[in-house]
């Protein structure tokens, strides 16, 4: 599965942001830019980029304020691009959810190496990340069909709504690994949500109705009591 990493480069300066779209994407990445901090943020609760290249300065809010938001509920990669070169200011981004600190100016081959390793990381922490944006995922007569965007059991659809769909695909995507409710909430309806759990509840239990044989003892979504849950791991 050959799948292009989705970019966003938040960046007030057109030139700058400009040449770092042009190598992207000759290297095989797709790009999406936000010159502001707030729409970096529409930006990435709407579109989930799977890296992030943050400058600290911008013109409406300090690049730090956008990496605290982001990391309340995401584990996406986040290199910080900045002219500020002190150690103190390092520290202060890596200590806020960093992955990477990159000083400008920089070379095109050094942030092309950094971006290939803060992607490599997140493969190795979610083994399943490729399953989940396209082809199957098949565990004991359950299949998830990214790519049609359907959910079958036993070879019968399971007629899901969209926002059943999306929570199936989301524990599919991290299937083995327990996810908190709160971190469900955030990935599938946006920060805004997140003291809403009621919709988390009422779609659990709907999808459950569907997929699961007998609801109360699960085959394929298990409750993690006062954790989360948890999809089974695939064949
Ligand atoms: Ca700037």
């Amino acid at each position: 599965m050959n799948i292009r990493e989705r970019i966003l480069i938040v960046e007030d300066e057109a030139n700058i942001s400009g040449f770092m779209a042009t190598v992207l994407n000759a290297n095989g990445y797709e790009t999406m830019t936000a010159r502001t901090g707030s729409e970096a943020i529409t930006t990435i609760t709407s579109h989930c980029p799977d890296l992030i290249l943050l400058d600290l300065g911008l013109p409406d809010m300090d690049g730090g304020g956008i990496l605290t938001f982001v990391r309340e509920w995401s584990a996406c990669p986040i290199i910080v691009i900045s002219a500020r070169s002190h150690e103190r200011d390092k520290v202060a981004a890596l200590d806020a959810g960093a992955d990477d600190y990159i000083v400008k100016p920089f070379g095109t081959s050094e942030l092309l190496a950094r971006i290939r390793t803060a992607i490599r990381h997140t493969r190795t922490t979610l083994p399943n990340d490729d399953i989940a944006q396209s082809g199957q995922f098949r565990a004991q007569g359950l299949v998830i069909d990214y790519d049609k965007h359907q959910v079958l059991v036993n070879g019968e659809n399971a007629h899901l709504t969209q926002n059943e769909y999306k929570l199936v695909s989301l524990l599919g995507k991290y299937a083995g690994r327990v996810l908190t409710y709160d971190f469900i909430i955030r990935q599938l309806w946006g920060p805004k949500a997140k003291t809403d759990n009621q919709i988390l509840r009422v779609n659990m239990a709907n999808t459950r109705r569907k997929i699961e044989e007998n609801p109360a003892q699960p085959r394929y979504i298990f409750t993690e009591i006062g954790v989360g849950c948890r999809m089974i791991d695939p064949d």
